[in-house]
Parts: C-alpha cells; structure tokens; sequence
C-alpha cells in the first residue's frame, strides 16, 4: 500500500495521480489543529478550506479512489503532521510514501525532515499547478516583472500574433488601465454561493479554534468545488472582464470586489488552474472582441501569467531569510483598529470592515489603503505579515509573503518593487471615493482635520531619506518636498510625529 499525502490547497483533480484508480493506493487528506491555529486566521477561511476539502475527498471516492478523510474531532491525538503521519503509515500498513510539493516552506521542510528518517521509499512529486517550477527565479528574467511575464507569454503563446509579437502591438496595457470609476457605471453583483458548513463551523467551536471575522455558516460565500469555482469564472469573463483592466486600480464605497474575480481562493486550493483560467479568458476575448478590449483580457491575464508566478518564484528564492527582512528597521506595532475597523479614516474603515465581514479585499485596498497606511506609519513587517496571513480566504504564505513584505512594505529593500508603494491621500482621492465622506479632509495636511496619509507619507520620505534617496523613482517627491519652506516642512513633520504618537484614535 503507498500512502499519498493530499494537502489542503492541493484540490487539484486535474493531477496525474487520479488518471487511474489504483488498489494499492490510499490518499490521506487531514484537519488539522497544526494548520487552523499556526496563525490566526479568518473564520471563513478556515471554513472555507476545510468545506473545500470534504468536497474533493467526497469526488475522489466518487470517482473510484481510496480516501482516508480525518476531520479535526479524528485527528485529535496527532498535534501535527509527522505525527499524523507516522500513526497512518501504521494504521494502513504502508510501504511507501508520497506527497505532493507542498507551496509553503514551513511544510516543505516539516515533510522533508519527516521523510528523511523514513523506513520506507518516499517520493515528491509535483503539484502539477504552476507555469513555472520553483527555481523560476533562476531560470527567468527576473530584474521586473514585466519580463519575466513576457517570457512566460512567449513559452505558452499567450495574446501573440502569429510572429509572436504581442496582440494590439504592445506587451501592457497598464497605461490605459488607471481609470477612476464614475457614478454612472453599474457594479456587477459578485456571485456568492451559499454553502452550508454549519457541521463544521459547530466542530471549530467545538474544539475550541480561534478565528477572526465574521462568517454566516449557513451560507459560505465562497466556492469549495471544481463546479463552482467553474461558475464563478464564467461570471467573472460575462460580468466583471469587460471593465476589468479600466477599473482596475479603482476603490469605491458601492462595492467590495468591483469588477475583480475573486478567483484567488480557487486558484490557490487548486481547485481550478492558472493555465485554465488564462485559456478560458483568451477564448472568451476571441468571441467577444466587440465587447472587450484587449486592454482588459492583457491586464487579467498579467496577474496571473505575471504576478502570480512571478511572487510564486520570488518566495522561493528568498525563503527563509525573507523572513526577517526589514529594510525601512520598521517597528511599530498593528494599530488596533486593523481588527476592528474602527476608524476615522474612511477608506481604511471600509477596506479593513469588508475584510472583516467578507474576508477578502481587492489589490487596491490591500496595496494602497491598509498596505500604504503600514508603510507610511512605519508598522513591523511580522505584524503586517500576520495580518494578511490571516485575514483574507486567498493567504496563504508563498503569495502573502511576497506581497506583503515585498510588494507593500518594501522590506526587502526594493528586489519585488522598484520603489516603495506609498502615497498620500491625494492618490487615494484621485482613485476612490472615499474622501467625500470623510471625517479628515484630504485638500489639507498639517491642520488637525487633515486626513492623515498626507503629512505621514511626507514624514515617511523624510526619514527614509538615507535609505531611499537616491532612488530615481523618488526623485520627483523629493524634490517637490526640498522645495517646500522650512516652516512648512516643520509642521508636516510636526503633524506626522502627533498622529503616530496618536494611532490609535485616528
Ligand atoms: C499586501 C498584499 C497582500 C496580498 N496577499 C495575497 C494573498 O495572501 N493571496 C493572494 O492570492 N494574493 C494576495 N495578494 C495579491 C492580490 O491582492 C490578490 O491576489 C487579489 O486581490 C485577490 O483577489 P481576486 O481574486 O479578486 O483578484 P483579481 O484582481 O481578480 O486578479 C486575478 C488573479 O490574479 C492573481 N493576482 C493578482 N495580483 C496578484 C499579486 N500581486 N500576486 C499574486 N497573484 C496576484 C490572483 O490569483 C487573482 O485571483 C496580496 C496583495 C497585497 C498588496
């Protein structure tokens, strides 16, 4: 008998293991108190993917597998994995072991250690998910992004023309993507599914799990099968596509996923994957060009031919030692109104609630409203990391790390970012909404009504000057703030210094 490990963001049914049904084959898929509580996360996270793998343990033998499904009130005598392990190579007379890549170092090197004192052949295999292996970093161009992007969209022929140049003779479209989003243009309602994992929202209090958020487990929001996660993709390519790129960057007060996908979740359980979704957006361009504009379909497919692989390589290139980064020494901790949401600040209020009740914000929201506050109030990257691991349905480490110590906060010294993503609020103005109905006024800096990402994005350039001065991207704001007055500099700085020592109220 070979035991084969099943992780649970490893929901891939596409995978090779399952072409054939094998006798001699089980799959060990656990709930475990090691993974609901190595941080504290999102009700509807943990909800989510433990729904998400009873449904794919409930194919599986569907179709014909042997499946050993432990749920947490099964595994209690086992705290961790090798544990578990150990007592199921036993239980089901093993002689060898397999598993799959796991995504995350943590369990990478948990398996690792276990299986390097083995008895038994053990084999890793891959997850079969990625475009990219893990030594991607070393096998790419990786100084920006944006090459690395174009060369996995010459390898899988992605929007080329028949010369392989780029469709519409550019690679990115970004330049057309920064719209603002009007009154006039009608939200799409996201699609939420309504699945019932009230058994095991009762099991989680049961033994007593600590989450975050809000959850209604009588109707998950969130898709915890292939079929759904199936359905929210066409409703993002019928509803959401045709405004995705324009709006890309927008924040607003009328919706919590504007015309984004909310597809991280499946994609990074595996339930549906990176080349499929990108096939599936091609195609649907191709029978509605006269509808959808290029610029949309390269902005989407970007994220996730681009980002997603891009911070997949970064993160294992750098583990662990990114661990640790802290190129700006930032040391403050998490304001407390990051778990409640209990702010003035309007956009932060509406980013950090939504969070709270949906578990999930858009890239705006987690980059330039809750991710730019951070960087500007100088809080620890452990803390800002915490919070994102934690909060959203999508965290998971080898994503969350990199764009939160990377993207965000600039830890790492500039190697995932040219330069840091700060702003103050006359960005955050020009892109959203928010303003108008807030408590702090965003025209003014130094008063005491002034909205606070002014003076402290100031305050920030100020202090880091001899950490990124030199840096050509900051050249303009630098010299837009030497040639601000003495006096006007002082009270900026001044200001800045009263809302730090005043966080909390803000
Ligand atoms: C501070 C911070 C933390 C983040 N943490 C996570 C995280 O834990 N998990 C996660 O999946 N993404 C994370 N992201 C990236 C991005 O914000 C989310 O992928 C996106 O908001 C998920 O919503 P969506 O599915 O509606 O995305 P869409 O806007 O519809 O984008 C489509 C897909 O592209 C991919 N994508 C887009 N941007 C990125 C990116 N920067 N990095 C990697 N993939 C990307 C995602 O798979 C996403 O589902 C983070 C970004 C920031 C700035």
């Amino acid at each position: 008998m070979e035991l084969r490990l099943l992780l649970g963001d490893q929901l891939n049914a596409s995978h090779s293991w399952f072409r054939e049904c094998h006798p001699d084959v089980i799959y060990l898929m656990a709930e475990l108190r090691q993974e609901t509580d190595y941080c504290l996360h999102h009700r509807q996270k943990v909800l989510a993917f433990f729904a998400a793998m009873r449904s794919f343990a409930k194919a599986l033998t569907h179709a014909g597998h042997k499946v050993c499904y432990l749920t947490l009130d099964e595994t209690r005598a086992w705290p961790n994995l090798p544990a578990l392990l150990s007592a199921m190579l036993d239980t089901h007379h093993a002689g060898a072991f397999a598993w799959q890549e796991p995504d995350e170092w943590r369990l990478d090197k948990q398996l690792d250690d276990w299986t390097a004192t083995l008895p038994i052949p053990s084999k890793r295999v891959s997850s079969e998910h990625f475009l990219t292996p893990r030594d991607g970093w070393q096998r790419l161009p990786h100084s920006r992004m944006e090459y690395f992007y174009r060369a996995l969209r010459r390898q899988f022929k992605v929007l080329l023309d028949e010369q392989g140049q780029p469709l519409g003779g550019r690679w990115n479209f970004d330049a057309d993507n920064r719209a603002r989003l009007p009154a006039s243009v009608a939200l799409p309602e996201p699609l939420c599914f309504a699945n019932d994992v009230q058994e095991i929202d009762a099991m989680l209090t049961r033994h007593g799990v600590t989450t975050l958020g809000r959850a209604d487990a009588s109707a998950l929001p969130w898709p915890i099968t292939r079929q759904q996660s199936r359905a929210l993709l066409s409703h993002f390519l019928c509803h959401c596509l045709p405004q995705f790129g324009r709006y890309q960057d927008a924040l607003s007060e009328r919706g919590w996923s504007l015309f984004h996908s909310r597809l991280a979740f499946s994609l990074n359980s595996k339930m549906i994957s990176p080349l499929e979704v990108i096939r599936a957006t091609e195609s649907h361009w191709q029978r509605n060009q006269d509808t959808i504009t290029l610029a949309q379909v390269e902005g989407f497919i970007r994220q996730i031919l681009g980002w997603r692989e891009f911070v997949r390589a970064y993160y294992w290139e750098k583990m662990p030692e990114v661990l640790s980064d802290n190129a700006l020494a930032a040391t403050r901790p998490l304001p407390g109104f990051f778990w409640t949401g209990e702010t003035k600040m309007a956009c932060l209020r509406h980013a950090i609630t939504q969070s709270l009740e949906n578990s999930y914000a858009h890239h705006i929201q987690r980059l330039m409203v809750t991710g730019n506050f951070a960087l500007l109030a100088g809080i620890a990257p452990a803390e800002v990391d915490r919070w994102y691991l934690g909060i959203y349905v999508d965290a998971i480490e080898w994503v969350q790390l990199p764009n939160t110590r990377g993207m965000s906060q600039f830890a790492d010294g500039g190697v995932l970012a040219s330069k840091p993503y700060a702003s103050s609020g006359a960005y955050l103005a020009r892109m959203g909404d928010h303003c108008k109905g807030c408590h702090y006024d965003v025209k003014k800096r130094e008063e005491a009504e002034a909205c606070p990402f002014n003076a402290l994005y100031w305050h920030f350039l100020a202090r880091q000057r001899e950490r990124l001065g030199a840096n050509p991207r900051l050249a303009l704001p630098y010299a837009n703030w030497d040639g601000q007055s003495a006096q006007q500099q002082a009270a900026t700085l001044a200001r800045a210094e009263q809302w730090l020592r005043e966080i909390e109220t803000l």
